[in-house]
């Protein structure tokens, strides 16, 4: 890796980035890279009793904590919780949030994950990364001079994920793990809503990714190949 970069990570809600790479831009963050945190919805579907209002404010809140661990900037809520769909408006507001961070590199959630909100992310992604350097596709912010290099990151649990590139995050995998803790409403949320303790499938997730690539605890990601975006080195930490 060559240089400092300026890493995007995009997730769909507020703690997917903690759960999916959050080892990784730790990693990027210690490696003195500029790292960006944006999550594309408010988060205002994760909680059972209380106001929509009120949940937004704190997962902004903690999603900023979450950040702070690693140096990182935090910024998101675009969209309503579960309500994302791919189509020109939205792609728009993607264009600027990209062009705002102006990255080297951009992480976001594979095709096949599990969720229509993570499934149409990546299309938006994709699709606005190309069009984030067009000059006459207008946003706030002005057009991309390079196109970022875009990597897949792993579905929750990993189904319909095959790693090509690995990352070893076994040294940071506690920092991993209190940027996931920084989302305390959702730790809560997911254990009463789904039976599922977070910190424990960041613990197994990490370890199963770990076993395939021979170190203690990793993150694996896929890398996009498109036309002008195919990097002759390795861009991950
Ligand atoms: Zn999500």
């Amino acid at each position: 890796m060559n240089g400092r970069l300026t890493v995007m990570a995009i997730g769909p809600h507020p703690d997917d980035l903690e759960v999916l790479c959050g080892g990784t831009l730790a990693l990027y963050s210690k490696g003195g890279h500029k790292v960006f945190m944006y999550y594309v919805t408010d988060g205002t579907k994760g909680g059972l009793s209380k106001p929509k209002e009120v949940i937004k404010a704190e997962r902004a809140e903690e999603a900023k904590n979450s950040a702070a661990l690693i140096d990182a900037v935090s910024f998101g809520g675009d969209f309503v919780d579960g309500e994302v769909v791919a189509d020109m408006e939205s792609r728009l507001v993607v264009i600027d949030a990209i062009r705002r961070c102006s990255p080297e590199v951009i992480i976001a959630p594979h095709p096949n994950d599990y969720h229509t909100d993570h499934v149409n992310v990546s299309k938006l992604v994709f699709e606005a990364i190309y069009h984030a350097a067009i000059p006459h596709t207008v946003t706030k912010h002005p057009p991309l001079k390079v196109l970022p290099i875009l990597y897949y990151m792993d579905t929750v649990t990993g189904i319909g994920f095959v790693p090509e590139q690995f990352v070893d995050i076994t040294e940071v995998i506690e920092v991993k793990k209190n940027m996931m803790r920084a989302h305390a409403t959702q730790i809560d949320f997911v254990k009463e809503h789904h039976g599922v303790d977070f910190i424990d499938l960041i613990e197994i997730s990490g370890r199963f990714r770990g076993y395939q690539c021979g170190v203690r605890y990793a993150e694996g990601f896929v890398l996009s190949q498109g036309w002008n975006r195919v990097p002759t080195s390795r861009l991950l930490p």
